[in-house]
């Protein structure tokens, strides 16, 4: 493996340099790209580069993939606690070693360390989550249809799995899908988000150290995600596909995917409601949506994309809601005391300058923000709008930056028709104190997540994941191994 030396001095050095790496890991090779092709890694904060790393095409896919899949019987067989026992190690590695993950994650992706540092650490937690679960897949015994027969339900590992990831959580979406799948058995070959590779390789590294074995878990990096997706679609030793993106690929993959029938799971994207009731803690809900809508600068699937507040309450909110927003400092994520980072690229930016323009042009205000930040580069001001409507591109497409655009409703029945006119069916908030009321909304709200007047829905302990366009399948819980087991069901006769 061949360590990095950050070209660019202003970034603080790691208590483990090999924790950067330069080279993929394919197959349990750190391995350069046939022709040294190199992709470069970039901080969005200024665009300096931090790095290259190896620029694959599909035939190391291919080749991660057919030693995953000469791997995977071996693994499979292992005891439910050795693989556990290997997991933990993983986990105890990865919290050991989270100041260095937090620094890599916020240099190739621009989120303050503090933000970094809890991705790390609370999605390190499903490593530690699937190593317990591993020991607990167990089946059935069903008495027979006939006399003298019994019915054994046995879950067995689905084989080989792909994982594509982006970039706006580099970490945590990766150990939140290989935790499950060594721990159900299964083996994997990972695509990160070209802008993020470097926490994917070190996790690698890590997974390596704890005796994952070679082969097991494969990170190919590449500038070219659609033929190794097709790759991964097409490959009849890939088995089941778990991806999180955007609901655009997700679809592409299910229809590529289809021919072979794999199996998949889908994080996709989401355009979740926050609703405030006038009975609700204003203060705390206020609290709750600078959490929601500025976190990661806006670009997080679960994060609050239309703000819908009772008109009683509508003009404090907003007030609250601009002054808190002004009081976020923007800067280098290393930085101390930065509470948001800068977007993404420039792409992010023209989306949200779009969705921007489009409100102002349909009568939308600007309250605060509005425009670039003086930092230049990708930093946008976080921004609150009012006057909003449902026909605005804010109100229907997924924004995915910080802006938030207040709504104001009249009622119950109001704010549940226009939270559930959407496509999306990922997460969506409410604050309220009326016990009634929160049963009936709670049920009433079309998503796979709900969160009653808490912005945080996302932990190991819990299923996430979302309905209608925002995906299938769940992440976390005893439903998060599920996805990677098959149930097989023997007949016993002549018993
Ligand atoms: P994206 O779909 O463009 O990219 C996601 C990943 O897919 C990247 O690794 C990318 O390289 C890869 N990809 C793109 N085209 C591909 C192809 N043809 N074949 C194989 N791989 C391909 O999404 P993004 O802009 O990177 O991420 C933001 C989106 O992800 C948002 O829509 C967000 O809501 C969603 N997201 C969802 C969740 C969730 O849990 N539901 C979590 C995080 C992000």
């Amino acid at each position: 493996m061949t360590a990095h030396n950050f070209p660019d001095r202003r970034v603080p050095a790691l208590k483990d340099a090999s924790l950067l790496v330069s080279q993929a890991y394919v197959a349990g090779e750190w391995t350069d790209a046939s022709g040294g092709k190199t992709i470069p890694v970039t901080d969005p904060f200024d665009g300096a580069l931090i790095a290259h790393v190896p620029d694959l095409g599909a035939e190391d896919a291919r080749r991660a993939i057919d030693t995953a899949h000469a791997v995977q019987k071996e693994w499979a067989k292992r005891t439910a606690k050795e693989r556990s026992r290997i997991l933990k190690a993983w986990y105890d590695l990865i919290i050991e070693n989270a100041d260095d993950l937090a620094l890599i994650l916020t240099t190739e992706q621009g989120k303050p360390l503090a933000e970094a540092k809890g991705e790390v650490i609370s999605n390190a937690a499903y490593i530690e989550w699937f190593a317990e679960e591993a020991k607990r897949i167990d089946g059935d015994i069903i008495p027979g249809a006939n006399a003298g027969q019994r019915i054994l339900v046995l879950k067995q590992p689905v084989g080989v799995c792909a994982a594509i990831t982006p970039w706006n959580f580099p970490n945590g979406m990766i150990t939140r899908k290989v935790g499950p799948a060594l721990a159900a058995g299964c083996t994997m070959v990972l695509k990160p988000a070209a802008q993020t590779p470097l926490s994917a390789l070190a996790l690698a590294v890590l997974a390596e150290r704890a005796g994952v074995p070679k082969g097991a878990f494969s990170v190919i990096t590449t500038s070219e995600a659609k033929p190794i997706g097709e790759e991964f679609c097409r490959n009849p030793k890939v088995a089941k596909i778990t991806f999180t993106g955007s609901t655009n690929v997700g679809r592409w993959l299910m229809r590529e995917a289809g021919d072979s029938i794999k199996r998949l799971s889908l994080e996709l994207g989401g355009n979740a409601p926050f609703i405030v009731f006038d009975d609700a803690d204003l203060d705390a809900a206020v609290e709750g949506a600078t959490a929601s809508k500025f976190r990661n600068a806006g670009q997080t699937c679960v994060c609050a994309n239309r703000i819908y507040v009772q008109e009683s309450v509508a003009e404090a909110f907003a007030e609250k809601l601009a002054a808190k927003a002004t009081s976020l400092r923007l800067g280098r994520g290393t930085e101390e005391g930065v509470t948001m980072g800068p977007l993404i690229d420039d792409r992010a930016v023209a989306k949200m300058e779009d969705h921007l323009q489009d409100a102002l042009s349909k009568g939308g205000r600007v309250l605060v923000g509005g425009k670039r930040s003086d930092l230049g580069g990708t930093f946008f001001e976080p921004t609150v709008m009012t006057g909003i409507t449902q026909s605005m591109k804010v109100t229907k497409e997924e924004t995915f930056a910080p802006l938030a655009p207040i709504i104001t409703f009249k009622d119950e029945e109001d704010v549940i028709a226009m939270a559930n006119d959407t496509e999306f069916g990922l997460a969506s908030y409410f604050y309220a104190k009326d016990m009634a009321r929160v049963w009936r909304v709670a049920e009433a709200l079309e998503s796979g997540m709900v969160g009653v007047n808490t912005p945080a829905l996302a932990n190991e302990m819990a299923p996430f994941g979302g309905i209608k366009q925002s995906g299938l399948g769940r992440e976390g819980s005893k439903y998060g191994i599920e996805g990677f087991l098959e149930i097989k069901y023997v007949c016993l006769a002549g018993m």
